[in-house]
């Protein structure tokens, strides 16, 4: 591989960071695949004030032509596909073909938001008199900040950076200090734009703090943890800037009697579910709620597939699960599995390193007989671990679905109609699936209930978040209106 790309993006210049040092791992290796400088305090300002500049000139661009430049991205994106994905792989230890399809699904964000972009400047509403004309006008709101986490580098960047730019802002953008390179790998994407109109700064909380807090940031669009969203919300509240905030979850899988036919099929997307990216998705699967009737079968084809996964090198395609992204992370993961034996839990497959003895390494674990208060059914996970409990009922599947802090998504496997409408009404997540974990599509917004988030990505409520709105009423007629002063009726004049 190439020595990765490890300048900044301010105003159309790369520059070499001048901040504290930065150290990228492989996952895999552990080794240390590249050292850069984050932004500076000065070199964040310096980035919001080409972005400023950038707004101006981009805001004033035609929304037809901004769609083109936004194809172009989305061309340039996918062009260099292969290349990315090996990146990607190297910083974030994902196997290469879930980030070759990253690649293809940030692409298809920017496609996506440049023909909605054209589409959506607002509506026309009836007006009070007939000599007038009233409209809705959507504005963009000025300068972006978009904080990204490093489970999806490129694709959670997209979410955000293509509908913010489809809106006619322009942007200040940060990638996770954990993987940093794929971002800036992909500066050159964006040179066709004004000057100013992208711009990408590295680092680590300290930076991402200060653009949430910067005057000259008018929307912070963040997805990572909760804790971290709270921040980012406190320090936008503060001086009244838009927030939009993707944050953790803690998935429930029911599955239902009438799937007992199926239930391999069942078992298969749920370890997909589980196990995807290691679990590292925010929309994993953590929590299998299994009718007792079917719950024995199941959970045998689940261990069996679970079993027959390939866990290794992320860079070999016939690779299904590489390491977890980080030592932190594995040991996170490791110790609420822990905690749950020790509570009377039982794992039935994985819970160790996989064979491997170098590389951040978990294996697919699957773990039953948990009790109800144990984290690992309770806390957000992000690791590959399926826990699976029996349940009497749907009420009791639900009750238990519903029963956290999260409210992201929620996946069913059932053919029953009864079912499907009592979940989807009843189940408090921001995407429900039904025999079909974890397909985002870009028109469908996605989001969070309750603590995993406020707003929306995706969808046109994705594109509505970087919008701000303006009722324009207009009067063609220049006369007194009756209903001025004053109010006493007035003699006539003589
Ligand atoms: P994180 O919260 O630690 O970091 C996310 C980003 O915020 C990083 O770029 C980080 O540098 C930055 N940051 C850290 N402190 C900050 C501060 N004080 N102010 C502003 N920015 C700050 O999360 P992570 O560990 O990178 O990602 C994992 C988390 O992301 C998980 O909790 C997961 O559920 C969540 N996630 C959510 C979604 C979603 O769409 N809901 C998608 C992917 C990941």
């Amino acid at each position: 591989m190439a020595t990765p790309e490890t300048t900044l993006l301010i105003g159309g210049e790369r520059l070499d960071g001048e901040g504290e040092s930065l150290e990228v791992e492989n996952p895999f290796s552990e080794e240390t695949v590249a050292t850069l400088a984050a932004a500076s305090p000065q070199q964040v300002d310096a980035a919001v004030a080409a972005a400023r500049k950038g707004f101006k000139a981009w805001e004033a661009t035609p929304a037809t032509e901004r769609a083109e430049m936004m194809h172009e991205a989305a061309n340039r994106l996918r062009a260099r596909t292969d290349e990315l994905a090996a990146l990607m792989t190297c910083e974030g230890g994902k196997p290469v073909v879930e980030n070759a399809d990253e690649v293809g699904w940030a692409a298809a964000a920017f496609d996506y938001y440049a023909e909605i972009g054209r589409d959506s400047a607002g509506r026309v509403i009836p007006p009070i008199e007939p000599s007038q004309l009233a409209l809705v006008v959507k504005d963009p709101l000025g300068v972006v900040g978009c904080i990204v986490p490093w489970n999806y580098p490129l694709l959670l960047l997209a979410w955000k950076l293509a509908p913010a730019l489809a809106a006619g802002n322009s942007a200040v953008c940060k990638p996770s200090e954990v993987t940093p390179l794929s971002t800036l790998a992909i500066a050159e994407v964006f040179d066709h734009l004004p000057v100013g109109t992208v711009n990408i700064v590295a680092g680590a909380g300290d930076v991402g703090g200060a653009i949430s807090a910067h005057e000259g940031i008018d929307a912070v669009a963040f997805t990572g943890s909760v804790e971290t969203g709270k921040k980012v919300a406190a320090a936008c509240l503060d001086r009244m800037a838009r927030v939009n905030l993707e944050m953790g979850g803690k998935d429930p899988f029911i599955v239902c009697s009438d799937v007992a036919t199926e239930i391999e099929v069942a078992a298969r997307g749920g370890a997909w579910a589980a196990y995807l990216n290691a679990g590292q998705v925010c929309t994993s699967a953590e929590r299998f709620y299994v009718m007792e009737d079917v719950y024995d079968d199941f959970v045998a084809a689940f261990v069996d597939h679970t079993k027959s996964l390939v866990v290794g090198d992320p860079t070999d395609a016939g690779t299904d699960i590489g390491p977890m992204v980080s030592a932190p992370q594995r040991l996170k993961v490791a110790a609420q599995v822990e905690a749950a034996v020790s509570a009377g839990a039982e794992v039935l497959t994985g819970g160790d390193r996989a064979g491997h003895e170098r590389g951040h390494f978990f294996a697919p674990t699957v773990v039953t007989g948990l009790a109800p208060e144990t984290d690992l059914l309770r806390q957000e996970t992000f690791g590959p671990v399926a826990p699976i409990v029996p349940v009497k009922s749907l009420d009791e599947a639900i009750e238990l679905a519903n029963g956290t802090q999260f409210g992201l998504g929620a996946n069913i496997y059932t053919r029953d109609l009864k079912n499907i409408l009592r979940c989807m009404r009843e189940i408090k997540a921001g995407t429900v699936w039904f025999n079909d974990p974890l397909t985002d599509n870009d028109a469908g917004p996605f989001g969070g209930f309750k603590q995993s988030g406020l707003g929306r990505e995706l969808g046109r409520e994705g594109l509505e978040a970087f919008q701000e709105t303006k009722h324009v009423h207009i009067e063609t007629e220049l006369g007194i209106k009756d209903w001025w002063y004053p109010y006493a009726p007035q003699p006539p004049k003589s």
